[in-house]
């Protein structure tokens, strides 16, 4: 057993065993387990690395390719990113001007949407795939690798965003330091993640689509994010409970994974157009009904998912 990233502590509670609910990648079952010093909830134990490479499946994010289809889920995408874009843009107008760091940026959308707002960026994925996407489709330049390992210059980004990114690494405090030699003095660090202190978290409990076992390997809670954040040399300006994107989405999905469109893509599921047709706007319907109940978990403060805009102190 390790320490825990927050406090130290060495004792653990588990909670619940759960598999992977969504993109079923393996039958085994997982352990989260709470810890007793600070409460911070993590998979214990902990894959290797390698074991963990087989959980995630290819085509992880998203590329619309050329058809009809994938270009009308695009313009869907372009509009429920809304929220990420007018929260960075605040971000980046309160720093000296430089360029955006996206790690974790996937096909690039949020990338493109910002380079057309005239901001310089640059993306990082571990798979090489997304960043080719990243530069084909969106023209945003990417990098293919980690950000401890990157070959970018310290001090040279105005903003560095993570989006859903943290949950995943075995070890979030070296990304937040690599982030912060990364950032200009002025620069803002903007992250997101599940929150689990939400009421979706307290609702579904291992079920909850936040948890997404085996990946994620950490669920924060609003308040582990700002400790972990603090506690890497940052200091929290501002919190959004609210993301559109991701939010009544959230919810769609812990009430029927099986109709997730991204879960059925990655599962490579066979499906006539009309069967597709069909689950997407069921699915659709679901993310529009789960809209109030979103909108008042974060007025409660308490929404499915927290992004933090943050400044090296
Ligand atoms: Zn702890």
């Amino acid at each position: 057993m390790t320490a825990c990233v927050l406090c130290g502590s060495d004792r653990l509670a588990p909670l619940y065993r759960a598999s992977d609910r969504l993109y079923r990648t393996t039958r085994k079952e997982f352990t989260v387990a709470r810890c007793g010093g600070c409460g911070l909830m993590r998979l214990d134990p902990q894959p290797s690395s390698e074991e963990l490479r087989q959980y995630y499946p290819p085509g992880y994010w998203f590329d619309p390719g050329g058809e009809i289809p994938g270009r009308l889920e695009e313009a869907y995408r372009r509009l429920v990113l809304g929220d990420h874009v007018r929260f960075v843009e605040s971000a980046l107008r309160r720093a000296e001007p430089g360029p955006l760091l996206d790690v974790g940026c996937g096909g690039g959308l949020f990338l493109g949407l910002l380079r057309k707002r005239g901001f310089e960026v640059v993306g990082l994925d571990v798979s090489w795939e997304a960043a080719r996407v990243a530069w084909q489709r969106q023209h945003a330049p990417a990098v293919c690798g980690t950000l401890d390992r990157a070959p970018l210059r310290a001090g040279s980004f105005a903003c560095v965003t993570m989006f859903h990114v943290l949950e995943h690494l075995p070890d979030p405090r070296t990304f937040l330091i690599t982030a912060a030699r990364l950032l200009q003095p002025s620069g803002r660090l903007v992250l997101q993640v599940p929150n689990a202190a939400s009421w979706q978290s307290r609702l579904f409990g291992a079920a909850w689509n936040g948890v997404d076992v085996p990946r994620h390997l950490y669920d924060f809670r609003d308040c582990d994010l700002e400790k972990l954040v603090e506690g890497c040399g940052f200091a929290i300006v501002r919190r959004k409970y609210f993301s559109l994107r991701d939010n009544p989405a959230g919810l769609a999905s812990s009430l029927a994974p099986a109709l997730d469109p991204m879960a059925r893509r990655v599962r490579k599921l066979e499906e006539s157009s009309a069967t597709r047709l069909t689950k997407d706007l069921l699915y659709l319907a679901l993310v529009c009904a789960a809209l109030p109940f979103a909108l008042a978990e974060a007025a409660g403060r308490a929404g499915s998912t927290v992004m933090i805009e943050a400044v090296k102190r």
